[in-house]
């Protein structure tokens, strides 16, 4: 390049520099003498290469470098995540960051413990009065007391003394407020920290948290102080907390973005009961520099999108427009049967786990519940629940679809989905001690939760009881001598029950080949799709880097899919499918196809779904299904799939990029 001047420098090594496939440009070293370079330049070289490619598509993503690039891209670089809750949100950021910086506050000897001690009461008593109110708005929002244990537990760290008294102590032993309260905060952040487990660590941020608001209050700055919303507040934070997604009045909030969690975190968890869309795990977010921008958050495919360009916007506007109107058309389906036109009748339930989600249940048109998610009552909790305060939630779920089964999975936690206060530290958790296999290891715990449901079912007779992670036959043989043991206990106790419908999930492949011994052993089988793709393709279902690869049109998972059903039904055993691919419009043909007998999906696809399968009748269904099981890549299925919703008018439920 005559323009350079590089005439001079004979030697020359480029390097590509290159993200997820794509060369972003070529790096270069050029010096005067003419040599060869050397192996550990050219590997320096390339290493520098591969760290800056992520650093351009940041500064690409967030526009910081529009246009430096030589040519002034007008294609939109989203910035991957995972879903936490699905829907379209278009709104300005709106960056949360913690209050006041506690780890700069100085120890500061005091003449005056009395004076410091009443301050410190003061503070605490002041954020005390914050997070009741914020458990009013939440209750405002008819979020269940339940769903609100959370903020309790808050409380409880605040009135139980152990902190706080703590901190009076180092305010007695000479310390000023503020610097007591950042010795107490880092041992009790410490104890936490130091057990080296995600979940705990999220506790640690809620002590953190806790600490930063008492900080506030001590340096009067909090009091008084009001945050001005943006009209459409998309929350963004490096580790959003459930309390800071509470704080903002619930008229502002569009939509969340967090660089930190997983669908399974509290926040989301909390997103979609309250029907927020949300996206977890962008790790590549520049937090620093997005406040204040125009922000679009595709919650169902985990991406967003910072001040992008127009035909984009205008694309998603038409898009959150269409969904407002979609499923105001769609609730005029909630009464009409989920029919194919030639008469073949799929029930379509709920996925549950939320006192909250059953509301949106019922107004959705569910004819039941085909997956309720145990492990949310014990999440929201800080210890494990008892009999009695277990029967009464599980009463309460029962109660809300009395004609309808409701499909209660026995607890389900290990891999993603931890509990605080029961810390298991795995360099593999998703291969780890989960479900069933931590259940077994625990008859103290699996014990007291049959009898709980066993409990919560008499004078009904809609109790289904759904085993999580079955990889063996020996642990549903296990399961189901605990279950007897427990139904035995409570008749003898003279409850009036009846023994439950008892099925597996079928989520890790061994299940899948085990289909036809299970048959002889359990009454129905749920076929979880979410861990069934990620095992069989083995992809992280909450790794945003291969979330390109996670499709539960992969061929070898519908393989999979299309045998578990023929072998139940040649066992004549009912199959249902309650991942995400249940309510996934282009899917649901394919499972109408395979002849499954019900689908379990979030309520706010129900609708959806149920309109697919009253506008196809099961014949096209298995004819479309023959076709594309000769297919062999997830890509060309799913192309035929949008294609048949288009030709049926359906094209409005086919999500861009899908
Ligand atoms: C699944 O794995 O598909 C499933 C429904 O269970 P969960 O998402 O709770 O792991
Ligand atoms: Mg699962």
């Amino acid at each position: 390049f005559p323009e350079t001047g590089e005439e001079r420098y004979p030697g020359f090594l480029g390097v590509p520099i290159i993200q997820h496939r794509k060369v972003l440009g070529v790096l270069t070293a050029q010096t005067r003498a003419s040599k060869s370079f050397d192996e550990d330049s050219v590997s320096f070289l390339v290493t520098i290469g591969a760290q800056l490619a992520g650093a351009i598509s940041h500064a690409e993503a967030s526009g910081d470098i529009n246009g430096y690039l030589g040519k002034k891209t007008h294609k939109a670089h989203p910035l991957e995540g995972v879903s936490g809750a699905p829907g379209v949100a278009i709104g300005t950021a709106m960056v949360v960051y913690p209050l006041a910086d506690l780890e700069a506050v100085p120890d500061r000897h005091t003449g005056d413990p009395a004076v410091e001690e009443a301050s410190l009461q003061q503070a605490v008593d002041a954020v005390r009065k914050d997070i009741r109110k914020l458990l009013t708005r939440l209750e405002q929002l008819a979020l269940p007391a339940e769903d609100r244990a959370l903020f309790n537990a808050y409380l409880m760290m605040l009135d139980s003394g152990g902190m706080v008294d703590r901190i009076k102590e180092k305010i007695r032993a000479g310390n000023w407020a503020p610097g007591a309260l950042r010795e107490s905060v880092a041992e009790h952040v410490q104890l936490f920290q130091e057990m080296d487990d995600p979940y705990l660590s999220e506790r640690a941020s809620d002590i953190h948290d806790l600490g930063v608001r008492i900080l506030s209050y001590l340096q009067q700055s909090g009091a008084g102080k009001r945050i001005e919303y943006p009209g459409r507040t998309i929350l963004v934070g490096e580790d959003i907390s459930a309390t800071l997604l509470a704080e903002v009045p619930p008229k502002y909030l569009a939509g969340v973005v967090s660089v930190r969690g997983s669908i399974n975190s509290h926040v989301a968890i909390l997103a979609r009961a309250l029907g927020v869309p949300a996206v977890m795990g962008v790790g590549d977010l520049p937090v620093a520099r997005v406040d204040g921008r125009d922000l679009i958050i595709d919650g169902y495919l985990g991406r967003v999108y910072v001040e992008p360009p127009a035909p984009i916007q205008a694309e998603y506007q038409r898009l959150y427009e269409e969904e407002r109107e979609l499923s105001a058309g769609l609730r005029e389906l909630r009464d009409l049967p989920a029919q194919t036109t030639d008469g073949v009748r799929v029930p379509l339930y709920v996925n549950s786990g939320l006192l909250a989600d059953i509301q949106p249940s019922l107004e959705s048109g569910a004819e039941g519940i085909g997956l309720y998610r145990s492990e949310f009552p014990f999440m929201v909790r800080d210890r494990f629940p008892g009999e009695e305060e277990q029967a009464r939630v599980y009463r309460q779920v029962l109660n809300s679809f009395p004609d309808g089964p409701v499909v209660m999975r026995t607890l389900d936690v290990g891999g993603d989905k931890a509990l605080h206060y029961f810390p298991i530290i795995e360099d593999n958790p998703f291969l780890g001690w989960r479900g069933i296999r931590l259940t077994l290891d625990h008859p103290e715990i699996f014990l007291v939760q049959l009898r709980a449901l066993l409990r919560a079912s008499e004078g009904l007779r809609n109790l289904h009881v759904l085993l999580p992670m079955i990889s063996t036959v020996a642990e549903v043989d296990d399961s189901l001598r605990l279950i007897r043991q427990a139904y035995q206990e409570l008749l003898d106790e003279g409850l009036q029950i009846s023994y439950p419908p008892v099925g597996v999930m079928v989520e890790v492949p061994s299940a899948v080949y085990l289909a036809d011994v299970l048959s002889q052993r359990v009454d129905f089988f749920s076929i979880g799709t979410n861990d069934l793709t990620q095992y069989l393709l083995a992809v992280d279902r909450n790794n945003a880097r291969v979330a390109h690869l996670y499709d539960s049109l992969h061929p070898a998972v519908l393989r999979a899919l299309k045998q578990v059903v023929d072998t139940a039904h040649n066992h004549k055993k009912n199959v249902s499918v309650c991942g995400e691919m249940a309510g996934d419009p282009a899917a649901v043909l394919l499972l109408l196809g395979m002849g499954i007998d019900s689908l379990s999906m979030n309520a706010s696809s129900l609708p959806k779904v149920k309109w697919v399968i009253r506008n196809f009748s099961g014949a096209q269904a298995r004819a479309l299904l023959g076709e594309v099981m000769q297919y062999e890549d997830f890509r060309q299925i799913r192309a035929r799939l949008n294609q048949a919703l288009e030709q049926a008018g359906l094209g409005g439920l086919i999500r861009p990029g899908k």
